[in-house]
């Protein structure tokens, strides 16, 4: 099935086997820059009917760099087709309540959370994401139970993954770090100690509505400081407190919030990527 460029540069190669291919009905295209074809086309279709096994045909993924894996003392590199929401300089991708401009401090990479900082509202909205960030509690800690470094990472505005201190600090468990607030305590306590960096790496697909009607529910996939804590699950509807959680439609984007509950909680390295299907470009 593998054709070598026998003596052709490969452009060229290309470009011939790319006309062949159109006289031939345009069907059968070559799938590579180097002219070398792939896969078969002999084999059955895949469920759907698009795609044959080993299509060749089918579109190669996005080449992409995959970028880096922060340390304590430094934030990583983001992949590079991310969209990033904080890279440690500035907050021009946020803002608070109302449009106001946002009011948390900046230094040393990092942003935090001061006295009377307001809510944290991303500029730009979306939905299903891979979504990190990373965030670290005050050190040394102040305060218990629900007290103690509480912050909120809450996706479309509604679904949190909350924020808090428990290193030794226990609450209710649906309460804790970690947790789909309300619902679910993560899978286990992944807590760094207080002052070192954390992430949180969470894979999102938002709920969908036919007019007032819900017809898929919201999941959640989280690994805390690289520990799954939530396992595809299924979300029960947006954040409250002492209140059973309900879905009330909205569209299929809003904007990333990050909670001041008034501790002076760091956040760095903020980005997410749009999830696609496999076969959009
Ligand atoms: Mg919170």
């Amino acid at each position: 099935m593998v054709n070598k460029g026998m003596g052709q540069s490969p452009k060229r190669y290309a470009a011939i086997a790319g006309a062949l291919a159109l006289l031939a009905g345009g069907a059968a295209a070559i799938a590579l820059q180097d002219g070398r074809k792939v896969g078969y086309d002999d084999t059955p279709f895949l469920p759907g009917g698009k795609w044959r096994v080993h299509d060749g045909r089918r579109p190669q993924p996005k080449v992409i760099e995959p970028g880096t894996s922060s340390t304590q003392e430094q934030a990583g590199k983001p992949p590079s087709d991310a969209v990033v929401l904080f890279d440690g300089t500035d907050l021009s991708k946020w803002q608070t309540d109302g449009g106001r401009p946002a009011r948390w401090k900046v230094e040393n990479g990092y942003m935090e959370i001061p006295k009377n900082g307001g809510t944290l509202i991303s500029k730009v909205e979306f939905g299903d994401c891979q979504l990190h960030v990373e965030f670290a509690v005050p050190d040394p800690p102040q305060g218990i139970d629900q007290g103690r470094g509480n912050s909120g990472v809450i996706i479309m505005g509604r679904y949190e993954i909350q924020v808090l201190d428990n290193y030794k600090n226990e609450t209710y468990p649906d309460g804790q770090c970690a947790s789909i607030y309300g619902q679910y305590p993560p899978l286990v306590n992944a807590c760094r100690k207080p002052g070192e960096w954390q992430t949180y790496d969470i894979v999102f697909t938002g709920p969908r509505f036919d007019g007032d009607k819900l017809v898929r529910p919201a999941y959640h996939t989280v690994f805390h400081n690289g520990v799954l804590v939530h396992n595809h699950t299924e979300v029960m509807g947006a954040m409250t407190h002492r209140a059973l959680p309900t879905y009330t439609p909205h569209g299929e984007k809003g904007p990333l919030v990050l909670q001041d509950h008034g501790s002076p909680v760091r956040y760095r390295n903020i980005w997410f990527r749009e999830l696609k299907g496999y076969d959009e470009p």
